[in-house]
């Protein structure tokens, strides 16, 4: 056993082998040096899309690796069981499953080999606004349809790597919400390309967070995009991106087990190593408890994760077990963050462990892409039939 959790018998051992050797050029001290400058790990993301895993998704005849969500997990697992963070890209992977599977011909052709290839990056998602929050239908970003363009105005928030990214897929409100009968209705998925845009109504403003995740605020000032950028139907975006969603909820999730495993393994080793009052810390019950109980659960969620990917992969319903896995796997790798952090001392809070940085990584999975409480409604009401609370 190396990194925890890896036998020799796993699924995808190659995949994660190759993916794990990757990894070793860019090592702890790479990613402490981006964190204090909140730099983009360029260099990072380059590889991956070099080594073809950023096109894990994109079918071949496009020029991706035509794999699942399954694959596309073990790769993030690794990436995060290795020390790094994916969060700088993992959004490519997913965004384009809505342009695959209701954007035109014409559009898959002329953007799915690029971005297989690298050419194009689409990286940015934008959902969140500053005043809907968690409430996403009522988002207030408008496009309105003027012959050729739709004018676009409003604000979103959080929108990580839009200063990255070639391509956003954006969600906007194209049909007033007193209008339409279902308030899912009346929203469209609409691509910008990003760099036709900065300046000419759009303006990114960068938000510095707790920790280094390239994320922004965007402000639409009669912005113009061309009428053939819309994806699928009119009115029809929020279903659209219902099935990205359960792929970012699953390969969120599968970062957050490579946290998990990343955090036992080196909390695992310190324990035995550091010897206070005359034996290793990790010989004491009060240590290696906690350690213990945070690997039984991160090894739990791991398997809920599993059969999330393994039923989208087969293309039936998973939205529960794209839920739960998020749910346990946050749950879990922050459990582990803190054991880590715990078990560390002092030196956990030294930057130079890297434990303090992957601990203020991986809290954000309470909170984004989906927080734990809207998780919870899900269950509650779509799984266990209780009454909507909201
Ligand atoms: C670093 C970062 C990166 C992000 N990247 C992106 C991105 O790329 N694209 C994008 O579109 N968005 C992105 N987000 C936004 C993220 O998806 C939202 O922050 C998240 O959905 C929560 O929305 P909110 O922050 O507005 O919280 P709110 O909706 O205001 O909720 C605040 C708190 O109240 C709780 N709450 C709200 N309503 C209820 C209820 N009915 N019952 C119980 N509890 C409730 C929530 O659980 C939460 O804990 C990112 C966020 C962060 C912090």
């Amino acid at each position: 056993m190396g990194i925890v959790g890896q036998s020799t018998t796993e699924t995808h051992a190659d995949l994660r082998a190759a993916v794990r050797e990757l990894c070793r050029n860019f090592p702890g001290s790479y990613w402490r040096e981006l964190d204090a400058q909140r730099a983009y790990p360029e260099a990072f993301v380059q590889a991956l899309t070099e080594a073809g895993y950023m096109a894990t998704l994109i079918p071949e005849e496009y020029g991706g690796a035509g794999l699942g969500v399954t694959e596309a997990a073990a790769i993030l697992e690794e990436i995060h069981a290795s020390g790094g963070n994916a969060g700088a890209c993992h959004a490519q992977m997913y965004i384009m499953g809505t342009l695959l599977r209701h954007g035109s011909e014409k559009q898959k052709r002329e953007y799915l080999p690029k971005i297989a290839s690298g050419a194009l990056r689409l990286q940015a998602f934008g959902v969140s606004e500053p005043n809907t929050g968690s409430d996403t239908t009522q988002l207030k970003t408008t496009a309105v349809r003027q012959r050729t363009v739709y004018l676009i105005n409003g604000q979103k928030i959080w929108i990580s790597r839009a200063e990255h990214s070639d391509l956003m897929l954006l969600l906007a409100r194209t049909t007033p919400l007193d209008q339409v009968k279902k308030r899912t209705e009346g929203l469209s998925a609409i691509l910008v390309d990003m760099k036709q845009a900065v300046g000419r109504g759009l303006r990114i403003r960068p938000i510095r967070t707790m920790m280094n995740h390239a994320t922004t605020e965007l402000f639409f000032d009669n912005l113009e995009v061309p009428v053939e950028n819309l994806v699928g139907e009119e009115g029809q975006g929020f279903r659209y991106l219902l099935d990205s969603l359960n792929a970012e909820r699953i390969l969120i999730a599968a970062e957050c087990i490579g946290d998990g495993r990343w955090f036992l393994e080196r909390a695992s080793s310190y324990a035995r190593e550091r010897v206070i009052f005359g034996r290793p810390i990790g010989q004491n019950q009060g240590v290696q408890f906690p350690i213990a109980r945070a690997y039984a659960n991160v090894q739990a969620a791991r398997l809920m994760v599993s059969r999330a990917a393994g039923l989208f992969d087969e293309h039936k319903p998973c939205g529960a077990e794209a839920n739960m896995a998020k749910l346990l796997a946050a749950d879990a790798s922050w459990e582990s963050g803190n054991v880590a952090l715990q078990t560390f001392g002092g030196f956990g809070f030294a930057e130079e462990y890297d434990i303090e940085r992957k601990f203020r990584e991986t809290r954000l999975y309470q909170v984004a892409p989906i927080s734990t409480n809207l998780i919870l409604s899900y269950l509650a009401e779509h799984v266990l039939g209780l009454p909507r609370s909201y």
